[in-house]
């Protein structure tokens, strides 16, 4: 009997390995705001041609994290392929990723396996303003959960967080671009599960028509040759016929390679209105812009925050938003305004402001 341990032992350990590879997924939150809006702007949409448009640039800045003594398991070299990746998929949606700010090495032996909770320290501490700040840390937990990386659906803060043993797969960090310009999971259930007939696509699911009902693929009911292996049906008893190569699905990771039309038209017309405030210039100078145009004082803050624009215009609108991205006041603005912010948490919060059809964003702080 002892003459097989070794063979157990291994046996079991090649178990495990493989238990590994299936990675958990990510913990981009579903957004009620969000699925509502994209639902509206669905049927106004044209499947995104590249061939017609300039490609616009998106700002991003890398924040990745290493441990005290300056090691980590990823590069800068592999982020910067991984970008490449990303590119040659979002120029279908005219967009292509450019570095704004150098990267910014975070060298924390704390943050370096991150959780969620921490992500306040990131917004203000390691944050660039009206840029895609992605952040790259050996791990990234949310509760007790491991998970590949997360974004946030618009009005939101700019960060998609990725962790190292999901920054070089070709998928994850193409997966959370796309939360992020709008994209909800093909399987997504939040506003019911979508048929495989398509009958209640525009408003099931990813709300997108065509990318095909998916019953939430994973490494059990996808082969490493990429192929459905699930015997799951509908509410209709109609089997499944999902695409495991779509990247906002839970494929596996290697076999993610494909964005609809629609997806990227998605893409496109999120990034022409609510993220079209990125810009690198205007990150750069949006402390001149706030002291030409505006103020907002005292900021940091406690219980009241103080608006006050160099010249009255009419129908000028502030908005404030929490660091998760929901929107917690909208008021009309005068040439002086004060809104009441006793009863909010300390924390970051976001802030736009729309003065003769032009939008300013910029942080305010609670303290
Ligand atoms: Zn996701």
């Amino acid at each position: 009997m002892k003459t097989y341990l070794p063979l157990i032992i291994l046996t079991l350990w090649a178990l495990t390995l493989s238990a590994q590879v299936n990675y958990p997924e990510c913990a981009t939150a579903p957004s009620q705001a969000w699925a509502t809006q994209l639902r509206s702007r669905m049927p106004s949409l044209q499947p995104a041609d590249a061939k017609k448009m300039t490609p616009v640039q998106i700002p991003y800045q890398i924040h990745l994290f290493k441990k005290s003594d300056s090691t980590s398991v990823l590069t800068l070299a592999d982020i910067y392929h991984e970008i490449d990746t990303v590119n040659s998929f979002y120029k279908n949606a005219n967009m292509f990723l450019y570095e704004c700010a150098p990267p910014e090495l975070i060298f924390d032996d704390s943050l370096y396996n991150y959780d969620t909770s921490e992500e306040s320290i990131l917004l203000s501490s390691h944050y660039t303003p009206n840029v895609v700040n992605i952040y790259f840390p050996n791990t990234a937990k949310t509760g007790n959960t491991l998970v590949c990386g997360y974004s946030r659906y618009p009005p939101s803060a700019d960060l998609a967080v990725i962790s190292a043993s999901c920054a070089k797969n070709g998928s994850t960090l193409p997966h959370e671009i796309g939360h992020y310009f709008g994209l909800m999971h093909t399987h997504e259930t939040f506003a019911g599960a979508e048929l495989v007939d398509g009958s209640n696509c525009s408003f099931a699911g990813d709300q997108i028509c065509d990318t095909p009902a998916d019953p939430t693929l994973d490494y059990s009911n996808v082969s490493i040759s990429c192929v459905y292996t699930g015997t799951a049906t509908d509410g209709n008893g109609a089997p499944y016929m999902p695409d495991v190569t779509n990247i906002m699905s839970y494929s596996r990771k290697e076999c993610r390679n494909y964005f609809s039309p629609m997806q990227y038209a998605v893409l496109n017309a999120t990034m022409q209105n609510e993220r079209s405030y990125l810009s690198c210039s205007f990150g750069v100078g949006i402390k001149e812009l706030q002291q030409g145009l505006f103020s907002v004082f005292p900021n940091p803050g406690s219980e009241i925050l103080n608006l006050s624009l160099k010249q009255e215009a009419e129908g000028s609108l502030f908005d404030l938003y929490d660091a998760r991205g929901s929107l917690i006041l909208s008021a009309p603005v005068s040439k002086e305004h004060r809104v009441d912010t006793h009863h909010l948490p300390a924390g970051m919060y976001f802030y736009t402001l729309r003065i003769s059809g032009n939008t300013y964003s910029g942080k305010w702080v609670k303290e």
